[in-house]
């Protein structure tokens, strides 16, 4: 109807007495015969577009994975919160850089490769580790039927034992397991008076069948703090991709995703592409969601330039037009198929956003017509008790939910996913919050103005307020929380929801 410039009701009449009685739903997809017809009908002429389908797709995988080379496992650490994960991954991190293999830099870019010990061959191998795991963007994959991670390594803290997180890895692991490889790493082990022997008992009794009792899960008792045992975790981990011989093409198309994206400085935007299938070098072009690049430089995860990337590991790549987003896909593809793709994928994203637009105007209308429905009823409902005498009870008074709006702000994409992911979870049936935009970068006029607009306020993670963003909100009456811990934040939503809240006597 917008192309046509006429009222949708305009077109559904048309439809309908074109035979098509059936189609006229908003949300139904035209075929182009049909549309053609009707474009007819309003007296244009319509030339149908073959190629407004157009994309890129990776071919499938070939069926013999065997002659393929070898490629580093991708390895995920997993468990409950305070266990040691982070302890874990930065001590993997700073011992790899330790031994020489690395430039020194120790940089958190969503991923990083450590060596594995030269094996009887002889062959150089490593392990690339995903270093944020609560990421929002491993969900997005995952939701997408993308399993990006070959082996999980479960930490589980001798001192605490089996928790409720720690249930839920042994659950999501359990249900990919033909997928997925497991290492279970009993940690703090330096901690004075554990029981590892009760932990492992814990873990068999959830069913994770240890190699001690029988089973094929290795378990390595490590310290993250004091680095004990990681040596150990790092040949298991090995030994287990061996076993699983995770394997990629290294020639035709570049499949990965992105881990992580930000704006840097003389850089533009840059995103960390962990690398499946193919090779990337600086030139090649790449497709990611509505954006995409000409690759300018590679950068290894130790702050290295690099020339190639092969599957397995992740680099950061600049060259983008804009910033992609963390979670998303990324393919290669000639220069001339990638801008035909973009073209198409912009369309069909304008399409879905005008859709939901309508969607949200008919939900209004439905709503609206509800809502005055419900009132007639009331008045008569009324007006028949008056008349015969009786006076209704008080009607309950059904409140509703208040929200807090929140415009979030974070350092890179993939945080600002997390942290609006756990703001959602703030409130009850009464109040709680609502996120109006997420963003990446420092906090800029147009968020306060948009927080402005919808009366909320603004969550800063991890970047700048600058000064004059302070006064400009301060003026507007924008309360901005700050801070790069994100229970802190958490604790500051809460008091702005509580206030929502009605106050009882
Ligand atoms: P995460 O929430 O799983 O990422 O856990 P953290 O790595 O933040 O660790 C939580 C707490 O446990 C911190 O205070 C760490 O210093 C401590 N911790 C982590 N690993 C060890 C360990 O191997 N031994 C001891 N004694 N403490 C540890």
């Amino acid at each position: 109807a917008r192309l046509l410039n006429v009222k949708l009701d305009t077109l559904q009449r048309k439809m309908r007495r074109a035979g098509m009685e059936e189609q006229t739903s908003h949300d139904h997809m035209l075929s182009s015969d049909y549309s053609s017809l009707l474009a007819m009908e309003f007296g244009r002429n319509p030339v149908v577009n073959d190629e407004a389908a157009f994309d890129i797709h990776p071919p499938p995988p070939p069926v013999d994975k065997s002659s393929l080379p070898l490629r580093p496992p991708v390895v995920t650490i997993m468990g409950h919160v305070d266990h040691g994960k982070t302890t874990l991954l930065d001590t993997l991190r700073s011992t790899s850089v330790a031994k020489g293999e690395a430039g020194g830099i120790t940089q958190h870019i969503g991923a990083f490769s450590v060596p594995v010990p030269a094996t009887s061959g002889g062959d150089k191998r490593s392990i690339t580790f995903l270093d944020t795991p609560g990421h929002a963007a491993f969900s997005a994959m995952r939701a997408r039927g993308a399993s990006v991670t070959d082996i999980v390594v479960l930490v589980v803290a001798a001192d605490d034992g089996i928790m409720p997180q720690t249930k839920e890895v042994i659950e999501l692991v359990q249900k990919e397991q033909d997928k997925v490889g497991l290492v279970v790493a009993v940690n703090k082990i330096d901690k004075p008076d554990v029981d590892i022997d009760r932990v492992e008992k814990m873990l068999l009794a959830a069913n994770v069948l240890l190699e001690r009792f029988g089973g094929d899960v290795p378990c390595v008792h490590v310290s993250g703090l004091n680095g004990e045992g990681l040596d150990q975790l790092v040949e298991t981990i090995n030994a287990v991709a061996e076993m699983q011989d995770v394997r990629a093409e290294q020639k035709d198309v570049v499949q990965g995703y992105v881990l992580e994206s930000k704006m840097q400085k003389g850089l533009g935007p840059v995103a960390t592409v962990l690398l499946l299938r193919g090779v990337m070098k600086s030139g090649i072009h790449l497709i990611c969601g509505t954006t995409h690049a000409k690759v300018r430089s590679l950068t290894s995860p130790s702050g290295e330039s690099v020339k190639t990337v092969l599957p397995g590991s992740a680099a950061v790549v600049s060259g983008w037009k804009e910033l992609p987003n963390a979670g998303d896909e990324v393919l290669s593809g000639s220069e001339t198929d990638i801008k035909r793709a973009i073209g198409n994928r912009i369309r069909k994203a304008e399409i879905e956003a005008s859709m939901t637009d309508m969607e949200a105007i008919n939900v209004n209308r439905k709503e609206e017509r509800e809502r005055r429905e419900a009132e007639e009823n009331d008045t008569r409902e009324r007006k028949r008790l008056h008349a015969s005498g009786l006076t209704p009870e008080a009607p309950e008074v059904k409140e509703e939910r208040k929200e807090l709006t929140i415009v979030v702000k974070a350092d890179v994409s993939g945080s600002a996913e997390a942290v609006a992911q756990a703001i959602m979870g703030v409130g009850n049936d009464i109040a709680g919050t609502k996120i109006i935009a997420t963003g990446v970068g420092d906090v800029s006029e147009s968020d306060v103005m948009r927080a402005k607009a919808a009366q909320g306020l603004i969550v800063a993670f991890g970047v700048k307020v600058p000064r004059a963003m302070e006064s400009l909100a301060a003026g507007q009456e924008v309360p901005i929380v700050s801070s790069t811990i994100i229970y802190r934040l958490l604790d500051q939503v809460k008091e702005h929801v509580i206030k929502l809240l009605p106050v009882t006597y």
